[in-house]
């Protein structure tokens, strides 16, 4: 596979070429005096950065219902933000054509509530920051993909600590076409097969009822969650949570009822709505006031039905998520 090495400043030099078109939109990560966030550029490049250390949200959040043709948007994003963009293109909710989905090497994160001034901004020392994993958000720590090898292109770090765009796709091939200099053979480190990593997640519903009993039914995990993308949720009418007179009506039909309620048929709905696209971001966690582990819930049962399937949410713009094919001869081997 071959891809370009970028020297010093080359990335931004690529961006700030396909900036000068005005149709054209870059995003990705600024840093200033107050930290690091997501940004979106327009004409030129402005303290532009690489990385974001600090997760906040999964920006594919800020992309949904992108239809309108015309304009395009390069992303430059971790991966899990980049698989969640692939899978919101899957469920129509952003067009293809406008974007260019570029994955970058992610070292984890730390969450945006933690002591973010301590965190290094150098990757060789972000790197040994995050040798210690109970610095780094619990999602990172059991990512499954940190590597950027999904979207149209990704920028990947050898051993050596040297910069490399590497296109997978043919919108990917515009950004190499961006760059100076003639594509080469990328190291064979980056080639290498993906570290399966599996961890235990929870099941055990005493766990689960303790763990939730602090929720407060803000939905915030929901509004946060960048694959959780009906506009008509059924958790906003009366049916499933109702309020006012139609609360009232339903207690005096069933009896007394302990508030907030609904809480797991609104979770179990959620982890079932979003099992197969889930892409294990841990932004609902990072979204919930009360501090409830969301993720080792929802990346828990989303990596189990994925792996039923053989499917990988964000893998890929071309493999079809499972709920929407039928295959006679499917589930086979399931052993779950
Ligand atoms: S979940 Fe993975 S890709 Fe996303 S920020 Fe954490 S380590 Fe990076
Ligand atoms: S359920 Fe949580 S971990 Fe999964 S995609 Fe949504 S925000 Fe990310
Ligand atoms: S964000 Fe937390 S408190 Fe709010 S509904 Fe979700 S789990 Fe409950």
């Amino acid at each position: 596979m071959k891809g370009k090495k970028l020297k010093t400043g080359e990335i931004e030099n690529a961006l700030n070429r396909f900036l000068k078109d005005e149709q054209h939109l870059v995003l990705g990560f600024k840093k200033d005096e107050s930290g690091v966030s997501h940004h979106i550029f327009k004409g030129s490049l402005d303290h532009y950065s690489l990385l974001n250390p600090v997760f906040g949200a999964n920006a594919a959040l800020y992309l949904r219902r992108l239809f309108s043709k015309g304009s395009q948007v390069m992303l430059m994003l971790r991966p899990c933000e980049i698989r969640a963009c692939v899978e919101l293109n899957k469920l129509t909710q952003i067009e293809r054509e406008d974007i260019i989905a570029v994955s970058i090497d992610c070292p984890g994160t730390v969450s945006s509530k933690e002591k973010k001034e301590e965190v290094p901004a150098e990757l060789h020392e972000l790197n040994d920051y995050f040798k210690n994993k109970d610095s780094m958000r619990w999602a990172c720590s059991v990512c499954g993909e940190k590597r950027a090898v999904v979207g149209d292109a990704g920028i990947r770090i050898d051993e050596k600590g040297n910069y490399w765009a590497i296109p997978y796709t043919e919108k990917g091939e515009v950004l190499l076409s961006l760059i100076d200099g003639e594509p080469e053979e990328v190291p064979a480190e980056l080639l290498a097969a993906k570290e399966q990593k599996k961890d235990k997640f929870q099941v055990d519903m005493e766990i689960f009822n303790k763990d939730f009993e602090k929720c407060i039914m803000c939905m915030n995990c929901r509004d946060m969650c960048p694959v959780c993308y009906c506009i008509d949720c059924v958790f906003n009418g009366d049916e499933y949570l109702p309020k006012g007179d139609a609360l009232l009506n339903k207690v005096f039909r069933i009896g007394s009822v302990k508030m907030p309620r609904g809480k797991d048929l609104f979770h179990f709905i959620r982890m079932y709505h979003v099992s197969q696209t889930c892409v294990g971001c841990g932004a609902c966690e990072e979204a919930c006031p009360q501090g409830i582990p969301l993720t080792k819930y929802f990346k828990g049962v989303s990596e189990r039905l994925q792996d039923i399937f053989s499917y990988m949410s964000g893998r890929s713009f071309d493999e079809p998520i499972p709920y929407v094919t039928f295959l006679e001869d499917e589930l086979k081997d399931a052993t779950d």
